[in-house]
């Protein structure tokens, strides 16, 4: 796979980091990335991922934009308001990056369709705004042994990191066990979430994503990022497999 002339200069601050170079932008153009939910997280994962040059960029998302989305869904615009999140994303990602094969999904994950949509991509990021999908997605990246990367906020908190049990890392489920009930952690509707903390988050979610394909640095396996916005802190947990996980036991290397 080589670049147009156009691709090189496009790339061309990209090209010139050691740590990513002409080989970590081929990577990029090679990899298949899916991001879980065209919102708050998704917005910004999937504008840098595609401003990045990642070659086949897959969204799952059923919703449509709606007026009060637009305080941090920064992917979408005021004159797409009701229309499909899918359609809105990939006008956005066409218009930043032509280069980029953007493939929508505009369903609800669920047990039965989930698997075959993951089976197309070799990265998933999740930035989905419910615990049901969480982690429906968590147990088949798990089985399907792909790493994710997942980042959750409210108000004005958020974490996120990597779960890649088949390297020896914890999954979502070994670091939070127990799924809150239904309606007991209050979603961004009811608790309000300040617009630019999604934006930190998810650019951090591109970031980090862009490290894993490149290979670039130290990514986030078996580290939770949690970071407070307004007292502007970072802090740092380490976290390890459960070996009863019910999702994961039994799936790190020998
Ligand atoms: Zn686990």
């Amino acid at each position: 796979m080589s670049f147009e002339p156009v691709e090189l200069e496009r790339y061309a601050r990209h090209i010139v980091l050691h740590e990513v170079g002409g080989p970590g932008q081929q990577r990029l153009k090679s990899a298949k990335v899916l991001v879980v939910g065209a919102g708050g997280l998704g917005s910004p994962a999937i504008l840098y991922l595609a401003a990045a040059g990642v070659g086949t960029l897959g969204v799952v998302d059923d919703d449509t934009v709606s007026l009060s989305n637009l305080q941090r869904q920064v992917i979408h615009t005021t004159d797409r308001i009701g229309r499909s999140k899918i359609e809105s994303a990939g006008d956005s990602v066409e218009n930043i990056n032509p280069h980029v094969d953007f493939v929508g999904h505009d369903v609800r994950l669920d047990q039965e369709n989930i698997d075959g949509i993951l089976l197309d991509y070799d990265l998933v990021l999740d930035g989905c705004d419910n615990f049901s999908t969480r982690y429906l997605v968590n147990e088949a990246c798990a089985r399907a042994e792909k790493p994710l990367i997942s980042a959750a906020m409210g108000r004005w908190e958020g974490q996120i990191s990597l779960f890649d049990p088949s390297s020896g890392s914890p999954c979502y489920r070994c670091v939070f066990p127990r799924r809150p009930e239904d309606g007991m952690v209050p979603a961004c509707a009811e608790a309000g979430v300040i617009g630019a903390l999604p934006g930190v988050l998810g650019s951090m979610m591109a970031l980090e994503a862009i490290k894993e394909i490149t290979g670039a640095g130290t990514g986030l396996r078996g580290v939770l990022l949690m970071y407070d916005s307004l007292g502007a802190e970072f802090r740092r947990m380490r976290t390890s497999p459960d070996p009863k996980c019910p999702v994961c036991a039994g799936s790190g290397p020998e």
